[in-house]
């Protein structure tokens, strides 16, 4: 067995480190990729009314004016748009991996290029999502990345999967959710001051803090969440010792 490829942002790590596997992440990563290639044509959908919700005036977001054949000037939402894009190449690049390993047909790239990138990242979860174990289990090859040759195995697929996915939800609004409050103090200003924050399929993504504004993530909750226990742990292990 070995550590899980997340290494210190394993999700099923414990204070002793990530969690050991047989297979290159654990069980727990395995199934957050395997739901992130899911969800992927979701996020692009909801990345795509990112751009039109831009259009028409809906968000306040950093947009430029590009002018159509047409010469209608037209805000693009560049963060959005460089997110769907971001998307349709890394799992593409990972389609043609696997359908090599998986002797399936080579990927018409000549056809692909003139192809929606909607188009592109549905046929790409379609050969991802049933081949998860022939694609965390890849050999490193070299792939193109931001211009360069880098060696990526499987485990790189599954990092880059999760972390296109963190970036991509990070760029949508938060959905409004029921501003559920938690019962931990927040660790900056110590109040109870924080409430849940949704993701924009209703998961949880992390909290805020009403008081201070201080913003945690999953594993800062957790991570938050796991030291509250250890402190009433120990007053608990300290008062009884003082009831003696
Ligand atoms: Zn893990
Ligand atoms: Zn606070």
């Amino acid at each position: 067995m070995h550590p899980c490829a997340r290494g210190t942002r394993c999700a099923a790590r414990t204070k002793d480190g990530p969690a050991l596997s047989y297979r290159p992440f654990c069980d727990t990563d395995r199934s957050l990729i395997a739901q992130a290639i899911q969800g992927m044509p979701l996020l692009y959908a909801a990345m795509a009314d990112l751009l039109v919700a831009d259009r028409s005036g809906g968000f306040a977001y950093d947009a430029v004016r590009v002018t159509t054949s047409q010469g209608r000037p037209v805000p693009i939402n560049l963060d959005a748009d460089a997110s769907q894009r971001e998307m349709a190449e890394i799992l593409v690049s990972w389609e043609e991996r696997v359908r090599d390993v998986a002797r399936m047909p080579a990927l018409d790239t000549a056809a692909s290029r003139g192809q929606r990138l909607g188009v592109l990242i549905a046929q790409a979860v379609t050969v991802l999502a049933p081949r998860l174990d022939a694609l965390l289990a890849l050999q490193a090859a070299p792939m193109v990345r931001g211009g360069e040759l880098v060696d990526l195995d499987g485990a790189g697929a599954g990092l880059e999967i999760l972390d296109v996915r963190r970036r991509a939800v990070a760029r949508l609004p938060e959905s409004g959710g029921d501003d559920r409050p938690l019962s931990v103090p927040c660790g900056g200003c110590g109040w109870r001051g924080l409430i849940e924050v949704l993701d924009f399929l209703g998961h949880l993504a992390g909290a805020r803090c009403r008081q201070c504004g201080h913003r945690y993530d999953v594993e800062g909750l957790a991570e938050l969440r796991a030291a509250t226990l250890r402190r009433a742990a120990r007053r608990a292990a300290a008062n009884m010792k003082g009831d003696r």
